[in-house]
């Protein structure tokens, strides 16, 4: 039979499955000799027992006898003893701290008589009994009973004001038995029964209380959101009261070993002075910085330090900690690794390197490209003078200022003209898509971060504030308020902050990011996130087996992404080659009638192909670049068709009939799919346009051939897209290669290139090994793959069905965003191993978005892709987490 109980002595810092976050470290403390109250643990495995059984395991109660019993001996008193009582604390702890567990319950024990032996153990402080008393009330009646907190603040409230009391310490003796009646009369009012006096079923109610609460709506929500499993349990922790509340050389603290906001070292945290529990981040009084505390109790303050430099060297990291001083003596009640910011993360994470506590790919663990990404945005100016509007759920990371407005088409109409919205709604549905297309942000007073706004905004890299729930959007009358009465109406700025949440009144400055200053050469913002953050880099960079490629179509951006570390081109569109100025030329290639104005219409398309091409090899010079032969469907750089068929109508009536128009009609007409994402498109087209692929194969060669007389170092790859077959690739290779050689010999010197294909369809996949026979590259083109693969396209269901998807837990996390490994990464394993399998040295990389993302980085790292490509703002991202996948 297994045990379900530990003493805190027992267990250690490495035993959150078992004993939960809050157990395993208050054991660790134990271990370490530091002053904790001692108690025991009540394993997540009962907890699963109970929940799977509805009912405790037969042998609990016994266990808890047992080791109340060794508590009750070291204590040298007994549980509830109404002469000389023995108080305990029943504390929820989960491996992973949530909110809507149950809260804490302290002073358990306390009942009508046992509160009188209390008065007696403290040498007859009254007052400082029936407040203990009051509070187990209250907490035991809101936490394990079910009573609304209200009921209890209501009380509290009437009684200060009846006795002109500015604060809890106003408040007499007498004044908190009345308030404990009052409590009593409470609880049997909200739950007909008494509150229970018996201390042993006190115990037993708050630890079920616990194990229930693993099941509150509430935590099940954050736990799908975390992705925390859902059958993990949470562990119970029963510990010896100590009081802060006996008088003013008592007092309860929370304290940081370093500042969780910055990083910066030096402690940080909060005293109050003759309080218990909670008190002093519930705000009820004004706490004293730490500091102070070294003025009120010095001898306290100095063990404080020390205990605070033992637990940084014994977790090697910031924690944060919970503690109590009880008339001069010192306890402590918890410790953690704390949470911190993303700048904190880094600057700590080097600064522990320095300190020897850690090592740099240690420190490389400690920070996630998410933590990057988060500082790569640009920031709201904080010395600036805001209101805080309110706040909501950090849906969509980003700053957006703009003017509110209300409805989708009003987003559209003042976005056309120029202006920057905001799009504010309850929430929002698929008629709301094109106000979020046109949008600059998007806020919502409903929903999580996998409601529609959320799921749509982060697929289009809007910022998106969600969730605001103290915002009263009232779209007929086109305006918002808010708690404190504010009301912003269409038109009105604001600004909102989708990496905090925050919903800010006008317009606050943007500030470029100083990481990505760094990253832009540009040293004068430099400061100790910035050095931290470059010195990470670095080591990702020499650990990273992972090739960073960008995905760039322009000079521009090949530049940016190479400032970006960047170590060549993955993925070089050619779409936006065929548009502009050159579409008229596109239209003469699509309609010509006579093999000698196709061959025209190519022909001048031929030299402007071949300068873009140019500036990109410059900016590339002696890196690859991977250059996509045209993909999407003709008829996308036609005019629409609709539009068309009124204009030829209109000409036809008004008889002035003009034949270019009849022409292009009859060929939009002809080009018209009605799917075209599985239409003609990709090598398709290449094959059924003859002297297309050709054109363009020329201007990359040509190109290529210039930089090699001008001295440069031209690298260019040419890849086929939507290939399914090996006859399909066949056929481009071969008209690649005649091409190749007629401009070698019009250079007179070999001019170098690779081709290879995309893999993006199922058929391509299952096919890789006839494929690899001629191909040099493979590159998954992963957002593709991810359509054909699950059979749906992103535009039209990303802001359809995903949000209930999402929500019911059928996606984890939207496929789009990261790769679904179960189903599309088997795909791309199994196309890796076909590939290798014919051709051993076959060049592998990813240029779908999942490229920049951390988690599917890690996958491609684990299946042995040579490189991962993405947009040259995820660069960096990859790069760190390309460098941590190795170094992990
Ligand atoms: P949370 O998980 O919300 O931090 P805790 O279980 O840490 O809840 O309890 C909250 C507070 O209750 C602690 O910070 C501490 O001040 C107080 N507390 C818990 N156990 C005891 C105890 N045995 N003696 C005195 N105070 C306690
Ligand atoms: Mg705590
Ligand atoms: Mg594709």
């Amino acid at each position: 039979m297994g045990r379900y109980v530990y003493d805190f002595a027992e267990g250690n810092k490495d035993q959150k499955d078992l004993l939960g976050g809050k157990g395993a470290n208050l054991a660790e403390m134990t271990r370490l000799g530091l002053p904790v109250p001692p108690g025991f643990t009540i394993t997540t495995e009962a907890c699963r027992a109970y929940l799977a059984d509805g009912r405790e395991p037969d042998s609990l109660a016994e266990e808890i006898d047992r080791h109340l019993a060794l508590l009750e001996q070291t204590m040298g008193r007994t549980l509830g003893d109404p002469d000389d009582p023995l108080l305990v604390s029943v504390r929820s702890g989960a491996k992973f701290s949530m909110p809507g567990m149950m809260d804490t319950v302290l002073n358990i024990g306390l009942n009508d008589r046992s509160v009188e032996g209390l008065v007696r153990q403290s040498g007859g402080n009254e007052r400082f009994a029936w407040d203990s008393y009051r509070r187990l009330l209250s907490m035991f009646g809101e936490t394990v009973l079910g009573v609304h907190k209200d009921a209890f603040e209501d009380e509290i409230d009437r009684l200060k004001a009846e006795r002109g009391a500015a604060s809890d310490l106003d408040l007499t003796a007498d004044d908190l038995r009345e308030l404990t009646r009052a409590y009593e009369r409470t609880i049997r009012e909200h739950t007909g029964r008494d509150f229970p006096q018996e201390p042993r079923e006190q115990l037993a109610l708050a630890v079920r209380a616990v194990f229930d609460s693993w099941n509150t709506e509430r935590a099940t929500i954050y736990r799908r959101r975390e992705r925390i499993p859902t059958d993990l349990g949470t562990a119970v922790n029963v510990g010896t009261m100590v009081f802060g509340n006996g008088g003013m050389d008592s007092g309860t603290g929370v304290a940081f070993t370093r500042d969780p906001a910055t990083g910066a070292q030096g402690v940080y945290g909060d005293y109050l002075q003759n309080a218990q529990g909670e008190d002093v981040v519930a705000g009820i009084r004004n706490t004293v910085p730490l500091h102070d505390l070294k003025t009120i109790d010095k001898a306290c303050f100095d063990q404080l330090m020390d205990i605070m430099a033992t637990l940084e060297h014994h977790y090697r990291d910031l924690c944060d900690i919970e503690f109590t001083i009880e008339h001069g003596k010192l306890w402590m009640l918890q410790t953690r690794v704390g949470k911190r910011t993303a700048q904190a993360a880094f600057r700590i994470a080097v600064e522990l390197v320095d300190e020897g506590l850690i090592d740099m790919d240690e420190a490389l663990q400690r920070v996630t490209g998410a933590q990057l990404a988060t500082l790569m945005f640009p920031q709201f100016n904080s010395e600036h003078e805001r209101h805080l509007l309110g706040r909501g759920m950090n849906a969509s990371p980003g700053a957006a200022v703009g003017k509110a407005v209300f409805d989708s088409t009003t987003a559209a109409e003042w976005a056309a003209r120029g202006e920057d919205v905001i799009l504010v709604r309850r929430e929002t549905n698929p008629d709301d898509l094109k106000g979020m297309v046109a949008a600059t942000g998007i806020l919502t007073s409903r929903g999580g971060k996998t409601s529609h706004a959320a799921v749509v905004a982060r697929g289009m890299g809007r910022t998106c504030v969600c969730g605001a729930e103290s915002l009263d959007v009232d779209v007929k009358a086109r305006r918002f308020t808010t708690s404190d009465g504010t009301v912003v109406s269409e038109g009105d700025v604001i600004s909102i902050n989708g990496t905090t949440g925050e919903v800010w009144q006008g317009e606050v400055p943007v500030m470029a990011s100083h990481v990505v200053r760094h990253f832009e050469g540009d040293t004068s913002t430099e400061d100790a996130t910035v050095r931290a953050v470059a010195r990470v880099m670095d080591h990702a960079d020499k650990r990273r087996r992972l090739g960073v490629h960008a995905n760039a179509d322009t000079p521009d951006d090949a530049a940016r992404a190479r400032r970006f570390g960047a170590q060549g081109i993955g993925l070089c569109r050619t779409e936006h080659m065929f548009l502009g100025d050159r579409r008229e030329l596109v239209e003469h290639f699509i309609v010509a009638e006579t093999r000698e104005e196709h061959d025209a219409a190519l022909d001048a398309l031929l030299p402007l192909q071949r300068k873009d091409f140019l500036g990109i090899f410059e900016a590339m010079d002696g890196l690859p670049v991977t250059v996509r032969l045209i993909d999407p469907p003709l008829h996308e750089f036609l005019p629409d068709m609709t539009d068309l068929a009124v204009l030829v109508a209109h000409e036809d009536d008004a008889g002035k009939a003009d034949s270019k128009h009849h022409k292009m009609l009859e060929a939009v007409k002809r080009l018209h799919e009605q799917n075209p994402m599985l239409g003609l498109r990709g090598v398709r087209l290449g094959i059924a346009m003859p002297g297309l692929f050709a054109m363009q194969t020329r201007a990359i060669l040509e190109a290529a051939a210039e930089r090699i007389t001008a001295g440069g170092d031209p690298r260019p790859e040419i890849m086929v897209p939507l290939v399914a077959t090996a006859e399909e690739f066949e056929l481009v290779r071969a008209e690649i290669e005649k091409v190749a050689a007629e401009v070698t010999e019009e250079a007179g010197f070999e001019v170098p290139y690779a081709v290879g294909t995309m893999i993006e369809l199922p058929r391509a996949v299952l096919a890789a090994d006839s494929i690899a026979k001629t191909a040099q590259f493979f590159s998954f083109g992963t957002n593709d793959l991810t359509q054909m693969t699950w059979g749906f396209s992103r535009d039209d269901v990303e802001s359809s069905f995903f949000s209930a998807y999402l929500d019911k837990g059928i996606f984890p996390v939207s496929p789009f965003e990261t790769l679904d490994r179960d189903g599309v990464g088997a795909l791309v394993r199994y196309a890796v191993e076909k590939g290798r399998g014919v051709r051993p040295d076959l060049h592998l990389g990813v240029c779908g978005e999942h490229g920049g993302d951390p988690e599917s980085i890690h996958f491609f790292d684990e299946v042995g892709l040579d490189y991962v490509s993405c947009s040259p703002f995820r660069v960096p991202v990859a790069r760190l987490e390309a460098g941590r996948a190795s170094a992990g």
